[in-house]
């Protein structure tokens, strides 16, 4: 699997054009990847409101619970998931950000010892975790993330984060925290963030005798600080994009990976498995 121009290539991959979709995104500014459930009966429901132009939804991918991909809108122009979104000190986050669908029914309810999806389909315990939502106080049922469709997400997920150089990662849940709970606690969010970002690079404290340039970003004309390394273990490789590594020492910045003569490439780390109704505002699922 891999990205050739704005299109993801890979056996079985499938592309199914939506017409829902914005202008391309500004130079500098996609570098947010945001996670949602369809909230759909199954992935092929999905699609066709995805592709619905009355609708006004979409996602750059959709991802069933076998794991098949469909790709819904190319990766350089803007997808309408986000809808009413906040980060930080960012609105509107479409326009940062790609977005992923993956197919799963959403927080059910439980009466008469059913489980039960917003539109009306039962489902076995055996397929159901109970957990509290970060945003709620109480433990609900959720029907479970398959391994294989975890899987292929995560696996998206890196190949994005390290095509286009993304920073975040988020939840639909996160960027509107009070309409939105998708993707819900049965998808292992925290654990996929520490797997891309943070737990491969845990331990990364370099020893070594600098002086470096840390700059504030990675770039050369960026503006930098110069660190001399009056102890060993001074600084801490937070991140590698290309040729650069986010360190953290006596400041948080970035320095060319060159000066630091890093021991190899990352080890493989094993991806995360999956853990234990809807209205559909315009422009966001
Ligand atoms: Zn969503």
């Amino acid at each position: 699997m891999r990205v050739e121009g704005a299109r993801l290539q890979g056996p079985g991959i499938r592309f199914c054009p939506s017409p829902n979709q914005g202008q391309a995104y500004a130079p500098g500014e996609l570098d947010t990847l945001i996670l949602h459930y369809t909230a759909c009966p199954d992935a092929e429901a999905a699609i066709r409101t995805l592709a619905d132009p009355a609708r006004e939804v979409s996602a750059h991918l959709v991802v069933a619970r076998d794991g098949q991909i469909t790709q819904m809108v190319p990766f350089d122009r803007v997808g309408w998931h986000a809808g009413v979104s906040r980060w930080g000190d960012r609105q509107g986050l479409n326009r940062y950000a790609l977005g992923i669908e993956i197919d799963n029914p959403g927080q059910l309810t439980f009466a008469d010892g059913q489980y039960r999806s917003w539109f009306g389909q039962v489902y076995p315990a055996a397929d159901v975790v109970w957990a509290v939502h970060r945003n709620q106080t109480t433990p609900t049922p959720w029907p479970r993330y398959p391994a294989v469709q975890v899987a292929v997400v995560a696996a998206l997920c890196r190949l994005l984060v390290t095509t286009f150089a993304l920073r975040h990662v988020l939840g639909h849940e996160e960027i509107a925290p009070d309409r939105k709970i998708d993707p819900g606690p049965a998808f292992p969010l925290d654990s996929l963030r520490g797997w891309l970002f943070e737990s491969p690079l845990a331990d990364r404290t370099w020893r070594g005798p600098g002086p470096w340039r840390v700059h504030r970003a990675p770039d050369t004309q960026a503006p930098v600080q110069v660190i001399e390394a009056p102890e060993p273990a001074l600084l801490t490789v937070l991140e590698e994009r290309g040729d650069w590594c986010r360190v953290r020492a006596a400041v948080e910045g970035w320095v060319r990976a060159d000066q630091l003569d890093l021991p190899g490439p990352l080890a493989a780390a094993a991806p995360p498995s999956p853990a234990g109704g809807p209205a559909t505002p315009k422009g966001s699922v």
